[in-house]
């Protein structure tokens, strides 16, 4: 296969790990430790994948911004015609300082949309709202009203579908709190459609999902699709005239540990379990959503061993990162690969690879098997493109981290190292 599955990689087995043409310890010994480091071209194959598959159905990929929301990422999936999905009016500003141009590519979802959200999205044009409970589609009324325009709205319905995933990730079942009854859709489209003041405000564009996330069997998608697309067809015949849309969501899972696997066969099968699911319904366009396919594998963190212990029979290793800069494993018990650096010392041993941060749950890996490392080492914790930094947080008041693109051989400093004053600045003693 011809696209880099893998962007971490070492030209020959005896050489540093590289990302795609740019050495790791060149980038460390540039910008610091730790250090999220991206490949570019592994995000545009990635969203290429789901534009190739999709071929001949009217699509548009909207990628989820919370995943990894570094503006120069979401300038590089700009300028290869993405749309955005977002979750708060944060991320519009985002996206539009990404790409001032990029609003009515913005689909918005999330469940708590706040009045000032829903301003800045009316006023910056965007494509559509994922409205996810009456109360929502009533402020978005008003809101509309106030401005004197019509809002493009979507329901996002709960489609109780299982998704196999965390619990923390699932959202697609009745009991989970996003979106709403898929049963009680059609009476809300039908208010929007015949409520005296709705009507002059709202516009029913389509229907949206989200069924969870990391979720790698294409099945639960394919359901999905299908109820959504039951909804579709009974909403047409009750005489919703404007609805054009199917945002189907994202979700859709990498492999974090494991054999090597085909990222095109998956999002071949994804496509294909979605194309059947809408049993050949016409005159829509189909809008994604995914973040974690993405970016995930695009990333990794880079950190360097400040030391190595035992302690009675475990022995640790701890690096100069920690759960506040990839909060993965202490949140989900999420696995990531690492990788020493510089090319395997042959002997090996069973570590805990932690943080510094004072919590227990601050880890990378637990008994783990690793080449033997020394303080001084670095690591390079893989498939921290998504829920990485922009899940970080300046826990124990440490600054987050740099962020670094690569594009080729070439790197850039995407984002800068926080300060201790850039911290400090809002407060007031
Ligand atoms: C989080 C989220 C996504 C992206 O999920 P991934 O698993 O990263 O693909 C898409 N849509 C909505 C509504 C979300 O909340």
């Amino acid at each position: 296969m011809s696209f880099p599955i893998r962007p971490f990689h070492r030209p020959r087995p005896r050489d540093v790990l590289h990302c795609d043409g740019a050495p790791l310890p060149k980038l460390a010994k540039r910008w610091g430790t730790p250090l999220y480091v991206y490949s570019a071209d592994a995000i545009v194959e990635r969203f290429g994948l789901f534009d190739n598959a999709l071929a001949g159905l009217p699509h548009l990929v909207c990628y989820a911004v919370k995943a990894n929301s570094s503006l120069a990422i979401l300038k590089l999936l700009s300028r290869c015609g993405a749309g955005f999905d977002i979750v708060s009016g944060g991320e519009l500003e985002r996206v539009l300082a990404a790409d001032k141009r990029a609003a009515g590519r913005v689909v918005f979802s999330g469940v708590g949309k706040t009045a000032p959200e829903i301003d800045l999205a009316l006023r910056a044009g965007i494509r559509v709202f994922n409205v996810e409970s009456e109360g929502e589609l009533e402020l978005l009324s008003e809101r509309a009203g106030k401005r004197g325009v019509v809002a493009p709205f979507a329901l996002r319905v709960n489609p109780d579908v299982f998704a196999d995933t965390h619990p923390y990730i699932s959202t697609g079942l009745r009991e989970h709190k996003f979106g709403i009854a898929i049963e009680g859709a059609p009476a809300l489209y039908r208010r929007a459609r015949q409520g005296r003041r709705a009507a002059k405000r709202l516009r029913a564009v389509g229907v949206s999902v989200h069924i969870g996330s990391q979720i790698r069997d294409p099945a639960p998608f394919g359901a999905a699709a299908t109820r959504v697309a039951a909804l579709v067809r009974a909403l047409r015949a009750d005489g919703e005239p404007t609805l054009r849309s199917i945002d189907l969501g994202g979700g859709l899972g990498i492999e974090y540990e494991g054999a090597p696997w085909d990222p095109q066969e998956r999002v071949a099968a994804y496509a294909a379990a979605v194309r059947a699911g809408l049993g050949g319904l016409d005159g829509v366009e189909l809008l994604l959503e995914p973040g974690r396919f993405l970016v995930a594998e695009a990333g990794a963190l880079l950190t360097e061993v400040l030391y190595t212990k035992q302690n009675g029979t475990k022995r640790f290793v701890i690096t100069d990162a920690g759960m506040n800069d990839l909060i993965r494993p202490a949140l989900y018990s999420a696995h990531h690969g690492i990788e020493p650096v510089a090319p395997g010392r042959k002997q090996k041993e069973t570590v805990d690879v932690v943080g510094t941060v004072c919590e227990s749950g601050d880890f990378f890996a637990r008994d783990r098997q690793l080449p033997r490392v020394e303080p001084g080492d670095l690591l390079a914790i893989l498939d921290a493109g998504a829920y990485g930094a922009s899940l970080s947080s300046t826990y124990n008041t440490r600054p987050r981290v740099a962020e670094v693109l690569v594009e080729g051989a070439k790197a850039r400093l995407v984002r800068r190292r926080d300060r201790v004053r850039d911290l400090l600045a809002p407060e007031r003693v």
